[in-house]
């Protein structure tokens, strides 16, 4: 079985709205089997939605539309199918009294205007929307399934499960789309790509070919491994010897395997080492440690924080040496080390971390350009410092360091 997926909303041809509502049906739809061929985002425009859906049925199984069910003259969804399958738009009687029926029990009058979310192309059956006026709409023609649901997405979502289960799932092939998630960091994409592709180049022709994608962001790489198995047990038999041998040729710079972030996984190791951390945070401002308490039950390891961003602030609250800052600079390895050990020291932590760094677009030097973030990780076997230079704007230098600084914890504590 196979779909497209049409969002609808001249909104969402702007800079400031995106389609996520077909990311969350692309999922639903793989998860029975169903592979999305193509999407798109159309405007309030019913002469181009019209001609859209005309060209889309017959050669999909299933068109899953979402947006413009509402009830002003911009929402001409319904007007479009209507069109495209020539089709008359009569009154649902009943949708007009359920309609009213959710005003009134606010106390409010039905506007004329909602008459229009009444208006069925005929033969449409009815699908119910618990949280919203809008109705979606299931139309059979041919071969082709038109399912139209409301834009927003804590309307579509409930609806769209219901379609799902109730009606498109029994349809569906009797196989499914497993998926596993391999994060990996510490190494550049090209690197991960040149020693995975010859493994994974291999499972394309087995029985349950395993298809593998790389996904790449800041210092942050995901293999998403998958196959179209009739059973989950099936999936495994491909995808666990998939996931090892992927996993041996990546050796540690595999976070999990298992979708945990690298935060989670930090905290896992903390956990089980009945181990504490404690945190200097100076160009990252405290965000580190913010993703650190984004896992929940952080509190059990997480002891405290300190966001040192003078210098003064770094010598009063992590006994860093003013001296050793004049000597070296606020930048630089030995003032990451001080700031990891002093904070380490003050709460009595079992890991302490220490970032410091230039996160732009100002304050770079020849040798210390924007992007130069010295990292210390202190245990009580010693301590570990890194510099590193990192490229793109203040956000990334940033968000890359964080993620660094985490790794650089999980590797210690990997190696014990
Ligand atoms: P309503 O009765 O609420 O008007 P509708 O079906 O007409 O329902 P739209 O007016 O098209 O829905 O969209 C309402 C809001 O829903 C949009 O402003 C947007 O915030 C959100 N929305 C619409 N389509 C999408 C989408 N594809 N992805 C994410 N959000 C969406």
């Amino acid at each position: 079985m196979n779909a497209c997926i049409v969002a609808i909303g001249t909104e969402l041809l702007t800079p400031f709205r995106v389609d996520t509502n077909s990311l969350v049906i692309t999922e639903r739809l793989n998860s029975i089997g169903c592979s999305v061929t193509a999407k798109t985002v159309v405007g309030d425009d019913v002469e181009a939605l019209g001609r859209l859906l005309a060209g889309a049925i017959g050669s999909v199984d299933v068109i899953v539309c979402t947006g413009g069910l509402g009830p002003t003259e911009d929402d001409v969804t319904r007007e479009a199918v209507a069109r495209a399958l020539n089709l008359p738009l009569d009154v649902d009687q009943a949708i007009e009294e359920r309609i009213r029926a959710r005003f009134t029990a606010r106390g409010l009058r039905m506007a004329s205007i909602n008459r229009r979310q009444a208006l069925v192309p005929r033969g449409a059956e009815v699908l119910e929307n618990p949280n919203g006026t809008a109705p979606g709409l299931w139309l059979e023609h041919g071969q082709t399934v038109l399912v139209l649901l409301p834009g927003p997405p804590r309307e579509m979502t409930p609806m769209l499960e219901a379609v799902i289960r109730d009606r498109l799932s029994s349809r569906a092939a009797r196989t499914a789309l497993f998926r596993r998630v391999i994060k990996v960091t510490g190494r550049p994409e090209s690197d991960v790509d040149e020693r995975t592709q010859p493994i994974y180049a291999r499972w394309r022709s087995q029985p349950v070919p395993v298809h593998t994608t790389i996904l790449a962001s800041l210092g942050q790489i995901e293999l998403h491994l998958t196959a179209e198995a009739s059973s989950r047990a099936e999936a495994d038999r491909a995808l666990d010897p998939a996931v090892a041998e992927l996993h041996e040729a990546l050796g540690l710079s595999v976070v999990s395997v298992d979708g945990r972030t690298i935060e989670a996984v930090v905290g896992d190791l903390l956990r089980a080492a009945r181990r504490t951390i404690a945190i200097a945070e100076s160009c990252t401002g405290g965000l580190l440690t913010s993703r650190l308490t984004d896992v929940p039950g952080s509190s059990s390891y997480v002891d405290r924080a300190a966001v040192c961003y003078s210098n003064q602030s770094k010598v009063q609250w992590l006994a860093v040496p003013e001296a050793l800052i004049a000597a070296h600079g606020a930048v630089s390895e030995p003032v990451a080390r001080a700031m990891a050990e002093g904070v380490r020291a003050s709460a009595r932590a079992s890991v302490g971390v220490g970032v410091t760094g230039i996160a732009g677009p100002d304050g770079g030097t020849p040798d210390k350009p924007v992007g130069t973030v010295a990292i210390a990780v202190a245990t009580e076997t010693g301590s570990r410092t890194h510099t590193f230079r990192f490229l793109g704007g203040r956000e990334h230098v940033k968000d890359q360091a964080a993620t660094t600084a985490l790794n650089m914890v999980r590797l210690m504590l990997l190696r014990g």
